[in-house]
């Protein structure tokens, strides 16, 4: 294709949408990219609506360029270049040819770079009406275009989340496609890091890093650009909205620069990022990680995992704990940490607690339980564990250790039957997750399996609601969203005021709750266990999965069954591929961290 820069036309977004509508329109546009563009379209007096429009080379069958706030951060040079290259970029026949490069500067395959931004080029038909529309045409359009917009960005669940969602519900087995099951209804899984920072300062037993983990260095550099190339594999492959673990090493071994670019990275991709860390860091390190070089805050708010544990060793303070509750001062000075952070700068937490359970250890669960959770912490996560990673960290037999045992000691330790049917997420070996509120002292479910009102608008919920990106989505819009789906479902607003009540009584009533919230005693509070399995189940049953085929014995089957409805997915760039955490932990870490210490020897010799 030969481009006229004198055939440069402006297109709006009406004309860009793709057939599947899967991408969405990209033509949003800050005023100074606006006047950019406009002074590119090379139309004096032409009037560019800024935001509204997206500017497009044509010359007979058109390339257009589509910018996502595409020129921000570069300067008008650079944009003015990557827009002409992606003006030259030749155009494929039909709709739907899709460029896309987000490196910075970096050329793409076909030789022009990028502006620091990603570009889509799309091509469509010469005759397309919008070429060459006259200016009544224009302000009809800039109407319509207004409209679409608003409708798009109301419409309660992103068209990719909904085909990623469907994709992923047919392709779950038959024995988990439950009517409690989450997975592939409302929520694509967990996501989560490998390889990008693999060393640790602590030694645990067992440890599910390979042997060579410790001997990586960390590097920020390749920090990012890992956690850049993942999540972008991510995004592609499960669409714009995700939970996902900074993971691999210890997180706080990072420079807090380093760190906050990858979480910056992490939400640059749509995924609301969770660092997991031992806990054995500073308020120094939290603040300069949370706060920018003049001391402003550069996040709204934090996630962390901590893992508190007495299987861990090295810990600052306590390096070698005889017992779990000689570590709850360190597990509520963590908490407080953030408390001060929030109080000081105004940055919000949400702070997740893990810890691995041993046949050493499962009989102080139920202690654990009882005192760590009005710690502060929005979630108790344990993890049985397993045979996986460093076989030199392995001490006694784990396998006597379930997660009946796990979540025994959990309702003894709370008093309280803690009722978890009501959702699954995934497969019902590997996870059992009960969401709730703790009012007081008090543990209170938001579904009761045993109420068929509260399973009710479960399944309204999941049917009507499934999708919709609640926490990260801003108040006012997600109104609007929900406001979208009760005006097609409108019973289900007297289901959830029934719900409400429901919840209210069983929380003691309203003046309780009033007290509690008033108190700081009414928080939401998450209890999980994660089953992960051992190395020597997972390797054939991958293998088996990658050749496509089913295991006659039912062990190595049931193994490969849990794979399939994994929740924790990992990202291989190189490959394309997504794997679930234990085939990473299980198969592939080994030769990744061997590969790694090549690339990032601990020595560096100039
Ligand atoms: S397969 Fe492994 S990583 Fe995936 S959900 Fe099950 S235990 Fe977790």
């Amino acid at each position: 294709m030969s481009a006229d820069p004198q055939a440069l036309v402006l297109v709006q977004d009406v004309g860009l949408e793709r057939p599947d509508d899967t991408n969405g329109p990209s033509t949003e546009y800050d005023d100074a990219e606006g006047d950019l563009l406009s002074r590119l379209a090379g139309r004096p007096g032409y009037k560019v609506p800024v935001k509204e429009r997206a500017i497009g080379l044509s010359d007979g069958p058109a390339s257009v360029a589509v910018g996502r706030r595409s020129l921000l951060g570069s300067s008008p040079p650079d944009a003015t270049m990557a827009a002409s290259r992606v003006a030259l970029a030749p155009a494929g026949p039909g709709v739907g040819t899709r460029r896309r490069d987000s490196r910075r500067g970096a050329p793409t395959s076909e030789g022009w770079p990028s502006a620091g931004c990603w570009f889509e080029c799309v091509t469509f038909h010469p005759d397309s009406e919008l070429l060459g529309a006259n200016h009544t045409e224009s302000l009809a359009m800039t109407i319509l275009a207004l409209w679409r917009r608003l409708e798009r960005a109301t419409r309660p669940v992103h068209p990719v989340t909904r085909r990623v969602l469907a994709e992923r519900w047919a392709d779950l087995p038959a024995g988990v496609r439950t009517e409690e099951q989450i997975l592939g209804r409302h929520a694509v899984g967990c996501e989560g890091t490998h390889g990008v920072f693999p060393k640790c300062n602590l030694t645990c037993t067992p440890c599910y890093h390979s042997k060579d983990a410790n001997k990586v260095r960390v590097d920020g550099g390749h920090t990012v650009a890992q956690v850049e190339a993942q999540m972008g594999l991510l995004e592609d492959r499960r669409g714009p909205r995700a939970h996902a673990q900074l993971i691999g090493g210890e997180v706080s071994l990072l420079d807090p620069e380093d760190h906050a670019a990858a979480l910056t990275t992490m939400r640059a991709h749509g995924r609301e990022p969770m660092s997991m860390t031992h806990g054995d860091f500073d308020a120094g390190y939290l603040r300069a990680l949370a706060l920018d070089g003049t001391g402003k805050p550069r996040f709204g708010r934090l996630s962390f995992a901590a893992h508190f544990d007495s299987l861990m060793r090295g810990r600052t303070g306590i390096p070698r704990p005889r017992s779990e509750v000689e570590l709850n001062p360190f597990r509520s000075r963590f908490v407080e940490m953030f408390h001060e952070l929030r109080r000081d700068h105004g940055v919000r937490f949400y702070l997740a607690h893990n810890m691995t359970v041993t046949p050493g250890n499962l009989d102080q669960v139920a202690e654990v339980v009882d005192e760590v959770s009005s710690m502060g912490y929005s979630m108790l996560s344990f993890q049985p564990a397993a045979h996986i990673g460093d076989d030199r960290r392995w001490k006694g037999d784990y396998r006597t250790v379930g997660i009946d045992d796990v979540w025994n000691r959990l309702e003894s330790g709370l008093g309280q039957r803690v009722a978890w049917e009501a959702l699954q997420f995934g497969d019902p070996r590997c996870n059992r997750t009960a969401f709730g509120v703790r009012v007081e002292d008090r543990w209170v479910p938001l579904l009761d399996p045993d109420c068929t009102d509260d399973l009710d608008i479960r399944d309204r919920g999941l049917a009507h609601f499934g999708g919709v990106n609640f926490g990260g989505t801003p108040p006012t819009l997600l109104a609007v969203k929900l406001v979208r789906v009760l005006v097609r479902h409108p019973g289900d607003v007297k289901v959830a005021l029934g719900w409400v009540r429901r919840l209210v009584r069983r929380s003691g009533g309203v003046r309780r709750l009033v007290l509690a919230w008033r108190g700081g005693r009414f928080t939401p509070m998450t209890y999980v266990v994660h089953n992960f399995m051992d190395a020597a189940d997972v390797a054939p049953a991958w293998q088996l999965t990658q050749e496509g085929r089913v295991a006659d014995d039912p062990a190595v089957r049931a193994t490969q069954e849990r794979l399939s409805a994994c929740v924790y997915a990992m990202a291989h760039p190189e490959t394309g591929e997504l794997v679930p955490a234990c085939v990473q932990h299980s198969v592939l870490d080994p030769m990744e961290n061997q590969e790694l210490r090549r690339l990032l020897p601990l020595t560096v010799v100039c």
